[in-house]
């Protein structure tokens, strides 16, 4: 089989930047290292994380916890009522959050403290839509996820700011953003979807050319960006398989394309990756 690999494959930079944090937590500090949460959405990265030490942090553990302790807050933000809790318990709170994450609450911080209403258009339950929400501080916030939600907004909101959830597909945030600017003709768009997920949604496009009759996403199931890479892939019109390593391939299916695409999420180690591409390749 020939195999089309993406131009960016394994971690992004924030996550990249999360778990090197986890590591050298685990080497230098005496007492246990807890994460708040999944750092990243990808199980088996997480459980590798687990078998060199790092915990995760439950509510029980919180009676328990020892002078040398240390957690790591996770990449996609955390809300500040979480982060003053940790602080209360923790001497010692590792700030995982991505800086393109950090990055875009302080917009909204800024707009939000400035009178505007900020609209996020996302998935209302991430974690990083969580702690943008957060970041308006009680100012005026909305997440919006269908062109329903543009049109049941009120009129007669004031200034608004929109931006995006991180890891969403390009070409929704811009439909949308269209649909809200043909109604607040004033609004500011700020297009925070990050470098790394605008990159990896535009290499798909780069596989459909390349001649790709069906693309493999190397990501976690509970990955919003690998899901974003899904849709995309099924945009293009090619059937697309999302497998977390080389055992989930369907090879029967797989075996009927002479050409394939293989993509990650920004959650997906490098080895995930490689072993799916060398499965793919002894394929005939
Ligand atoms: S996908 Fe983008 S925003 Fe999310 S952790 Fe990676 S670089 Fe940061």
């Amino acid at each position: 089989m020939r195999v089309l690999e993406a131009k960016i494959l394994g971690f992004c930079g924030g996550v990249r930047r999360a778990i090197a944090l986890a590591h050298g937590a685990i080497s230098d500090i005496s007492g246990r290292v807890y994460a708040d949460g999944e750092l990243v959405h990808n199980g088996r990265v997480m459980d590798d994380l687990r078998s060199s030490g790092l915990k995760l942090l439950t509510a029980g553990d919180f009676e328990k916890i020892a002078e040398h302790d240390c957690v790591i807050t996770r990449a996609h933000g955390t809300p500040k009522w979480r982060r003053e809790m940790l602080r209360g318990i923790f001497k010692n709170v590792i700030d995982g959050t991505c800086p393109h994450v950090a990055g875009v609450c302080k917009i909204v911080a800024k707009a939000a403290s400035d009178g505007k209403c900020i609209l996020i258009i996302g998935n209302e339950n991430h974690p990083e839509v969580v702690a943008l929400r957060d970041a308006a501080n009680g100012g005026i916030c909305k997440v919006l996820c269908s062109a329903d939600d543009v049109q049941s907004l009120e009129r007669d909101i004031p200034a608004v700011l929109v931006v995006a959830q991180s890891t969403i597909c390009e070409r929704f945030f811009v439909e949308m953003s269209a649909k809200i600017t043909a109604i607040f003709t004033d609004a500011e768009v700020r297009n925070t979807i990050c470098t790394s997920s605008r990159a990896r949604q535009n290499t798909l496009l780069e596989l459909k050319k390349g001649g790709a009759e069906a693309i493999v996403i190397v990501g976690g199931k509970h990955s919003n960006n690998s899901a974003t890479l899904v849709a995309v892939a099924e945009e293009c019109a090619l059937p697309v398989f999302l497998v977390e390593c080389a055992h989930q391939l369907p090879l029967p299916q797989l075996e009927t394309f002479q050409t394939v695409g293989v993509a990650s999420g920004a959650s997906t180690d490098r080895a995930a990756v490689d072993e799916v591409i060398a499965a793919l390749k002894a394929l005939r």
